[in-house]
């Protein structure tokens, strides 16, 4: 029977039979036990399914996996450690030394870092364009060795809507995938393999949580690129794609793996090439995996995700219409407010609600934001966003506080930028808080 998503998030990946717990139950072993070495053996042979070290699979985590893959509608899933480790394995399972990537410039500090820093010490270049560009000028960035795109759905903090059909089909005449982390929209509010992106990915430390009680990550494949014709599930081939040399673009993924029987993922696995190699390869070399015991927390978090984004978003809409309205507030920016730059694209891509993350500006100085912070009763000062609790964070003075008003600028941050995450208590208390906070400063 085909479910909807607030179903999904109840009952998805876990489905006790008779006598089973209700519960999904943590499965906090490394290891699983065989009565014969024969059985073992056909394990590592591939002939037969099964467990065996926790690193490579585990019945807690592959059932979260499933779950999240349900709920974005794809072909499979991986849970990894962090949303820094699931970005990252995005990335690294489809580019090595020598390759090139196009990111939006407007993503999350730990993704900017990672790709502009850390990815370039591996010989793995990438590109940072501006989304608001026209496509004529984006396009010049792709060259022959480019092999995926990347954006986020919302992005934080800034709250820039991507435009994930246009950006798929640019990726798509160029003969490679979009990747787009779907972190604060996420599947309830937007599913991107809908309009045409080929991998999610998500740090399920935020709203999936929603508690803040495990930093977590996940990779989510639609199954609809094709990495043999390098072409989306539906789509002609692409011209750029077909002038291209005749060498094999994704070759970790179309010729053998020595390190894996000498299979070719493609070949073997079909639709499920992609996991196939993220788990198999890269997961067992690198080892990023999440306890089953933050599994077990993260679907505690997954099983109310479709009721809190609902009161997320209700409150967010309703703080961000009282603070536009506030002559003490000097800016906001929220998707949902109708005169919003990004207002139109949410309506394309996020009609049910956005997320619950606003920046705001005030008018004063950075101390004026300080006291306004310290005056604030139960919303609380953390480097968190995106969970039951609202809280907030100034840049100017925590993250990015090293950094002149000038620099801060250069980093596209505003120094009176504000960045609130609504949480799921009563809007009421939440905008007397701000309002008695604001009063005082
Ligand atoms: C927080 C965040 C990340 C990084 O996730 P961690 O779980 O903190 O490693 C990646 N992308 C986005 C959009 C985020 O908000």
């Amino acid at each position: 029977m085909k479910k909807n998503l607030e179903t999904v998030c109840v009952h998805g990946g876990w489905k006790p039979t008779k006598g089973e717990p209700q519960q999904l139950p943590i499965y906090q072993s490394t290891t699983f036990k065989y009565d014969t070495s024969d059985q073992m053996a056909r394990l590592f042979d591939l002939k037969d399914e099964g467990y065996f070290y926790t690193r490579l699979a585990n019945p807690t985590n592959d059932a979260v996996a499933k779950k999240i893959a349900a709920l974005e509608g794809g072909v499979g899933a991986m849970l990894t450690s962090s949303g820094q480790a699931a970005n990252f394995y995005a990335i690294f399972n489809i580019c090595q030394a020598g390759d090139h990537f196009i990111t939006s410039n407007t993503i999350y500090g730990g993704t900017y870092n990672l790709f502009g820093v850390t990815l370039k010490k591996l010989g793995i270049e990438c590109t940072f364009i501006d989304p608001d560009w026209d496509d004529e000028r984006i396009e010049k960035e792709f060259r022959p060795n480019t092999k995926c795109f990347f954006g986020e759905t919302i992005s934080n903090p800034g709250g820039n809507v991507f435009d994930i059909e246009r950006f798929a089909k640019m990726a798509h005449r160029h003969g490679v995938p979009l990747i787009v982390d779907n972190t604060f929209a996420t599947p309830i509010n937007c599913r991107p393999f809908e309009w045409g992106c080929d991998i999610v990915t998500h740090s399920t430390t935020k709203y999936m949580d929603g508690h803040a009680t495990q930093v977590g990550g996940c990779v989510v494949d639609s199954g609809n690129f094709d990495w043999e014709t390098c072409t989306h599930a539906g789509d002609e081939l692409s011209t750029v794609n077909s002038q291209l040399s005749t060498e094999p673009k994704f070759p970790g993924l179309t010729t053998p793996d020595e390190s894996y029987h000498g299979l070719t993922y493609t070949k073997a696995f079909g639709k499920m090439a992609y996991m196939t190699k993220l788990v198999a390869q890269l997961m067992r070399d690198l080892g990023s995996i999440p306890a089953p015991q933050n599994s077990f927390l993260l679907n505690l978090g997954l099983e109310t995700l479709a009721l809190r984004m609902r009161q997320h978003c209700a409150n967010a809409q309703a703080v961000a219409e009282w603070l536009e309205k506030n002559p003490k507030v000097a800016w906001v920016n929220y998707c949902g407010l109708p005169g919003n730059k990004y207002h139109q694209l949410a309506q394309k891509y996020l009609p049910n609600g956005s997320c619950g993350v606003i920046a705001f500006g005030l008018k004063g100085s950075r101390e004026d934001a300080i006291r306004f912070m310290d005056n604030l009763d139960f919303i609380s000062i953390v480097t968190h966003v995106a969970d039951a609790r609202t809280c907030v964070l100034h840049p100017a003075s925590h993250t990015h506080r090293q950094l002149s008003d000038e620099q801060l600028l250069e980093a596209g941050v505003a120094p009176d930028l504000i960045r609130l995450s609504v949480g799921i208590e009563n809007v009421d208390d939440i905008i007397a808080d701000l309002e008695q906070a604001m009063a005082k400063m």
